[in-house]
């Protein structure tokens, strides 16, 4: 297979410890064993931070990779920061077709580290592109011989190689010696959804609740200035009692989806657990339920739903399907 398109985003993989200038990619391109005039054509879309990245800068990425896979390229590698690389491989997932398969890497250690990662990551990342054509698997994150679904990986370590994990799922596979082997396939999620106008996305804010959170953090964005709002309430979804009013009087005026902060796991919409700020009960006076749904990829999701309508049933029926993902009813 040829035609592959690599797009190099910024991020460690081409830093220097220590220099705000990049690392030479041509020398990582060579280390990670693709030639200058092969079947890998390489843009320097961007370098920077992940931390910098925009949603704009992936929602014209999109847009090229949608370009180029209708003229006939195969299969794309993103390059980038691994800061943000869970949420920016999410929003692709959410304007890519699922069956334009595209792989998300980077390094944990500088271009100049002993043992620096990037070149095997991009390697690995090559094989694993070839390998996942007509999988229809979406965008997949490959770092230190593992494949991780978009919507379930999580960095968890800022520091150590093995800094992603998909907490409750585990690898979707795993890339080894170039043998690229399928452990797992993510169930098929809703979307892709149209490309949203970059210059009028909605604000979308993402708060975590945690011990005794007082029911100012609510405050801060019960304001018009704010169009939507995730909470991560602690466990299956639950928050404390004094913040129960102001959210849900905040999602009579804009969607407001509840996740749990775990990472891993479901709210408790069926009602375990009662009384007021569990999940069941704000759930049933208005916020709408987020399921599995991580609450950083809910923030992405919503956003991208909000561009499209502010329609409140609209946003509700559009979120049913990611909140029953996988879920079997007798
Ligand atoms: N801070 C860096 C970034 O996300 C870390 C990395 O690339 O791994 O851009």
């Amino acid at each position: 297979m040829g035609g592959i398109s690599l797009f190099i985003l910024g991020g460690t993989i081409l830093s220097i410890a220590g220099k705000a200038s990049p690392a030479d990619s041509a020398a990582l391109l060579q280390q990670a064993g693709i030639e200058p005039a092969g079947p890998v054509s390489v843009t320097r879309w961007r370098n920077v931070g992940s931390q910098n990245l925009l949603m704009a800068d992936l929602i014209a990425l999109a847009a090229e990779i949608g370009r180029q896979a209708a003229s006939g390229t195969k299969g794309f590698i993103v390059i980038q920061g691994t800061d943000t690389m869970e949420e920016t491989g999410f929003l692709l997932s959410l304007l890519v077709p699922a069956d334009i398969p595209l792989v998300l890497t980077g390094a944990m250690r500088t271009a100049d580290a002993p043992g620096a990662d990037g070149p095997g990551n991009l390697n690995d990342s090559l094989c694993a592109v070839r390998a996942l054509s007509g999988l229809a698997l979406g965008p997949v994150i490959c770092m230190n011989g593992e494949l991780h679904a978009v919507r379930h990986v999580r960095k968890v370590d800022a520091g150590r190689i093995g800094a992603f994990a998909s907490p409750g799922i585990g690898p979707l596979g795993t890339v080894v010696t170039g043998r690229v082997r399928l452990l797992q396939r993510p169930l098929p999620q809703p979307g892709p959804y149209p490309l949203p106008d970059p210059a009028n996305l909605p604000r979308v804010a993402l708060v975590t609740v945690g011990l005794d959170s007082d029911p100012l953090l609510i405050a801060a964005f019960a304001s018009p200035d704010w169009q939507g709002l995730v909470v991560e309430g602690v466990g299956s979804g639950h928050v404390p009692q004094a913040l129960a009013a102001p959210l849900i009087q905040f999602a009579k005026q804009s969607p407001v989806i509840l996740v749990s902060r775990c990472g891993g796991g479901d709210t408790d919409a069926d009602g375990t657990y009662q009384g007021e700020g569990t999940a069941a009960h704000l759930i049933a006076n208005g916020l709408i339920d987020g399921g599995p749904l991580q609450g950083r990829k809910a923030r992405l999701l919503l956003t991208i739903l909000l561009a499209r309508t502010t329609v409140p049933s609209a946003i509700r029926a559009a979120l049913v399907p990611w909140a029953g993902l996988g879920l079997l009813t007798d």
